[in-house]
């Protein structure tokens, strides 16, 4: 087979509209990626060029454009089990993103958990990875344990072994922390759930535009993730299941298109993936998402990862020489996520300075407040890199830190 010729980096700033703006009379420095990736011109183009040419509603229509939106929805579908390696393309549900895919499996699960099982999870969960469980918990009677991290923000893997047991009927780990830039272990996560038979589901939130995912390798139960983080637009999202799990768990949405048969007396279900995706879907959404998926594909993985970390270990090293300055978030394994915090100012504080320079980070809790609670803080600057950041935007970033703490102290 002919290897396709991957596109390096050098000019990939120029397919992002959105970058070349001004904030407050400066360049803007997009540093927010970990919350939301911006869109190149080929998504945007993706979704224009439906709505303009192709757009109906999908499935059971026999005039033109409802197989053109049919046939564009499905084929975003095999782009997408491509991409994380699935089986089958009907082992992947859309659906509005990650918490959406976790309240999914949450809200399907609930004739296969009793009272006093246990569910799993880390003390650097994404709060869609906290409060679902928590919801089935109070539903069933199921236990929620955490399992710790070290001040590293690590797991602890011993303890982890220690918790794990024939009461544990669920795991559910986030691949990246997008607090931390932690990147777990999940193979060995998952491979201890699974000889308790325990369900294992990763949130690949933050992981999924960084790393390669093979679901099959993997061999986890569910792995979820967002478009709106790789590149593509908001309100689309990943459900990726194992069809054995997939066809024992009940829909926990209900009417159209999941329905095989329907009477007054009873209603059948649809097979999958239909089965879990009720009413008209977000069909530009998915159209989007394979065009993300598209971009993704087109770049060189390895050398990307390289270069956001390339742009990760400069601003690291610039930011610990700030004498206040303390990072959050040291694990060996790491993504470009960098978080921190300036002794004696809020977080906030140091985001609204940086931002009079164009500079855009997260501040604050970023949906991990038990996290936070552990380190002792209210909440980190975070700044989050992309393959369209670079070097200069990493000395203005320093610069404008030292200005925030100039002015504040
Ligand atoms: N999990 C992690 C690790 C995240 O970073 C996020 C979003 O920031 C989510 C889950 C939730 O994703 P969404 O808001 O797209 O549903």
């Amino acid at each position: 087979m002919k290897a396709i010729q991957k596109r390096k980096l050098e000019n990939i700033r120029e397919e992002f509209p959105i970058l070349h703006q001004k904030i407050n009379g400066e360049d803007l420095v997009y540093l927010d990626n970990a919350a939301s990736t911006q869109k190149p011109k080929a998504v945007i183009n993706a979704i224009k060029n439906y709505y303009e040419n192709d757009h109906s509603n999908v499935h059971r229509g026999v005039h033109s454009l409802s197989v053109r939106a049919t046939e564009a929805y499905e084929s975003s579908r095999e782009k997408v089990s491509e991409f994380v390696n699935s089986p089958d393309k009907d082992q992947i549900i859309f659906t509005k993103g990650t918490t959406d895919s976790i309240n999914l499996i949450a809200g399907s699960l609930t004739n296969l958990i009793e009272k006093n099982d246990e569910i799993l999870i880390t003390a650097m969960e994404h709060h869609s990875n906290i409060v679902p469980w928590q919801e089935l918990c109070k539903r069933t009677g199921a236990i929620l344990k955490v399992i710790p991290i070290n001040d590293n923000g690590e797991i602890l893997i011993d303890k982890y072994r220690d918790m794990v047991s024939n009461k544990t009927k669920l795991v559910s780990v986030v691949h990246l922390s997008n607090t931390l830039g932690t990147i777990n272990p999940i193979e060995e996560i998952i491979d201890t759930a699974k000889s308790y038979n325990a369900i294992t589901v990763i949130d690949g939130a933050q992981a999924a535009g960084h790393l390669l995912v093979d679901v099959q390798k993997l061999d986890c139960d569910f792995y979820l993730f967002s478009g709106h983080k790789i590149f593509g637009p908001t309100g689309i999202g990943v459900l990726y299941g194992k069809e054995d799990i997939l066809n024992q768990i009940d829909p926990y949405q209900f009417g159209g298109e999941m329905i095989l048969k329907v009477t007054f007396d009873e209603t059948t279900y649809n097979d999958l993936p239909h089965k879990f995706e009720a009413g008209t879907p977000n069909i530009a959404g998915a159209v989007g998402i394979g065009a993300s998926i598209d971009f993704i594909n087109s770049l060189d993985r390895d050398l990307c990862h390289q270069y956001e970390m390339s742009l990760h270990d400069d601003a690291l090293g610039k930011l610990e020489q700030i004498e206040c300055i303390r990072i959050i978030g040291k694990s060996s394994i790491k993504s470009a996520i960098i978080s921190f915090v300036v002794d004696g100012i809020h977080p906030h504080d140091i985001g609204t300075i940086i931002n009079q320079k164009g500079i855009a980070v997260r501040t604050g809790h970023h949906c991990t407040m038990p996290l936070m609670d552990f380190y002792g803080i209210p909440g980190t600057v975070r700044a989050s890199f992309s393959i369209y950041n670079n070097h200069a935007e990493v000395d203005k970033l320093i610069d404008a830190i030292n200005l925030a703490i100039k002015m504040l102290k």
